[in-house]
């Protein structure tokens, strides 16, 4: 019997095109620019976005920390979610490596900074203060459940980082779930912003790499820096040819898991024990009840029997987080409800 994997989406593995089409990619050195494949698949994630230059990174974090290292010099203040991934699981990396200072800003439950607290964190031009270079949002926010934000909530925060000179970076690991929460293009549910990263190996199902695309300028710095973090690749249109499907195909059926993860929430609503907290685009967040029949560690080793993993939300003892995908189809989806209602009814 097949693994069901609810744990994220990073365990999606290529599909048997993207196997093929690694197979037969046109590579060459993509140190000296040349990898063929590497540069159709830069070229065509940034035209999607409306942006002039795309950079193929090896992850989501090389991709924020080379944006933060880019916009922001040494001593400066980034606006930044608190409970952002930037913040979060990246090792304070613009600390370490750039020394820039991260000012962080309570995330709403809606995954938003409010506009006043954005303002009121930008520093006025006095020898005391570090000088504010950046605002970060992430969309889809994840830890608040992956919840989508609006393009005209992005608008707004670009506007208002505009009129401060300050840049916009999104971190949008996710964010052609963003974009079909919103039925909108790639290009709209960023507008406004001056660089953004996205993940080529979560949804979108290609086994490594991300995206970060940004004007001309930006994404010629962006290069050199990705080089003096260890970044360049060299015959990387292997990686390229599986990232151009997760592009272009697997980004055009993300709502077939946002369905899935609705019929998952609704689906839980029958299952003893448990009760959903939130479902946003492909991710269902659940608490498993004090009165429920088993304990969270039993509970997991009780799924595990039946070949699905899932596991508490790191940080929480009672919180679960399913994460949907290309893989979990809608008769997994209720292959995971009889296997919960068979082991806590
Ligand atoms: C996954 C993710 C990243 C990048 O993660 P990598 O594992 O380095 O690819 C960045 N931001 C968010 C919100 C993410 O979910």
């Amino acid at each position: 019997m097949e693994i069901i994997d609810l744990r994220s989406d990073t365990v999606t593995q290529p599909t048997q095109e993207m196997r093929d089409a690694m197979a037969n990619a046109r590579v060459g050195d993509d140190v000296y620019g040349e990898d063929p494949t590497v540069n159709r698949l830069e070229a065509e994630a940034a035209e999607m976005f409306g942006m002039e230059a795309g950079l193929f990174v090896t992850s989501g974090t090389q991709g924020n920390l080379i944006a933060l290292l880019t916009h922001a010099s040494r001593g400066s203040e980034v606006i930044v979610g608190d409970k952002s991934h930037i913040v979060l699981y990246e090792q304070a990396g613009m600390s370490a490596l750039g020394g820039i200072m991260p000012h962080p800003l309570p995330v709403q439950d809606n995954g938003t900074l409010l506009l006043d607290d954005i303002e009121n964190a930008i520093r006025e031009d006095d020898a005391h203060f570090p000088r504010t270079t950046l605002v970060t949002i992430e969309n889809t926010q994840g830890t608040v459940g992956a919840v989508p934000l609006s393009p005209e909530y992005t608008q707004q925060v670009s506007d208002l980082a505009h009129r401060h000179n300050l840049k916009l970076h999104i971190d949008g690991a996710r964010i052609f779930n963003a974009a079909t929460a919103y039925n909108v293009s790639p290009a709209e549910i960023i507008a406004g912003a001056d660089s953004m990263t996205f993940c080529l190996s979560k949804g979108l199902g290609a086994p490594v790499g991300s995206i970060l695309v940004g004007n001309k300028e930006f994404i010629h710095e962006a290069h050199r820096t990705r080089k003096v973090l260890g970044g360049g690749m060299r015959q990387a249109g292997v990686l390229a040819a599986a990232g151009l499907i997760g592009l272009h195909k697997m980004s055009q059926r993300l709502h077939e898991d946002h369905a899935n993860a609705a019929h998952l929430a609704e689906s839980l609503r029958d299952v003893p024990g448990v009760r959903v907290v939130s479902q946003h685009t492909s991710f269902v967040f659940f608490w498993l009840e004090e009165t429920a029949k088993l304990n969270p560690t039993e509970f997991a080793s009780a799924m595990q029997e039946h070949n699905i993993l899932l596991s508490p939300y790191p940080g929480y003892e009672r919180k679960f987080r399913m994460v949907l995908h290309y893989w979990i189809t809608r008769e997994r989806v209720d292959e995971v409800v009889r296997a919960m209602q068979m082991v806590l009814g």
